[in-house]
């Protein structure tokens, strides 16, 4: 089947401007799913950093808590020297002694622990402020990429107005309401390609007619009765496999 039009340029321009407008609207889509990457990695960095923190307080209150017992330990030996005058028999002070030795050696301990912790912190106060150096630096690069890729979107969408405006005018112009109609289909059903070009490739084996005709939309080779059609002028072959308008251009 062919069809001959007296718009065959115009569905041409078409077709191509169609194309565009949707490799301009994949472009946007790319754009946000990038700027979604960016803030969502930064986001995670300062989500982790936040963990840090808490584990640094968590530190704080143990050192308070370990301190506090230090003082417990501290008064209690000082209360049990006091006593140590004060006790007559022997074995009392005697057990005295042991207690005080035993909250001496529990002192030690908490000290030890103490000191530990103090390192730790150190550490994590260290790790904390690089850490957060590292996430404010980054976060400015994020800024800026995100700001970057927000305006190509903005530029874009400003051209992609343009184009459908454009787009809107040629279809307008184009006479054939049942070629519009079959091209807007297409459009919806073939992933936007309704008009294509005619794809030749030379077959050096057929002597006669080494060119064979293929339709680039699905890529099936013309019968020899559409090949010859499809250069006649201002007229499209429908490819008998996948329905679209094929087209030649010398
Ligand atoms: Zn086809």
């Amino acid at each position: 089947m062919e069809i001959t039009s007296p718009d065959f340029e115009k569905i041409i321009m078409w077709q191509e401007l169609e194309s565009i407008i949707r490799e301009e609207h994949k472009k946007i889509k790319n754009l946000e799913m990038e700027i979604e990457e960016v803030k969502s990695d930064i986001s995670a960095k300062k989500e982790e950093f936040k963990e840090i923190e808490e584990e640094r307080k968590k530190l704080s209150v143990e050192r308070k808590n370990l301190e506090n017992d230090l003082y417990q330990c501290e008064e209690s030996i000082k209360k049990h020297q006091i006593e140590l005058n004060q006790v007559k028999k022997n074995e009392e002070f005697k057990a005295l002694l042991i207690e005080i030795e035993n909250l001496k050696s529990k002192k030690d301990d908490i000290e030890n622990k103490i000191l530990e912790i103090i390192e730790s912190i150190e550490k994590l106060d260290k790790s904390i402020f690089e850490t957060k150096k590292k996430i404010n630096e980054e976060e400015l690069e994020a800024n800026k990429i995100v700001s970057d890729k927000e305006s190509e979107i903005k530029k874009t969408k400003i051209y992609l107005e343009e184009l459908i405006s454009r787009e809107n005018t040629i279809k307008n112009e184009i006479k054939d309401e049942s070629v519009k109609k079959r091209i807007e289909t297409l459009f919806k059903n073939k992933n936007g390609l309704a008009a294509v070009k005619i794809n030749i490739k030379r077959n050096e084996t057929l002597k006669s007619s080494p060119e064979e005709y293929f339709c680039s939309g699905c890529n099936v080779k013309l019968t020899s009765s559409d090949a010859s059609s499809v250069k006649k002028f201002n007229t499209f072959i429908i490819c008998q496999n996948c329905s679209r308008l094929v087209y030649y251009r010398g």
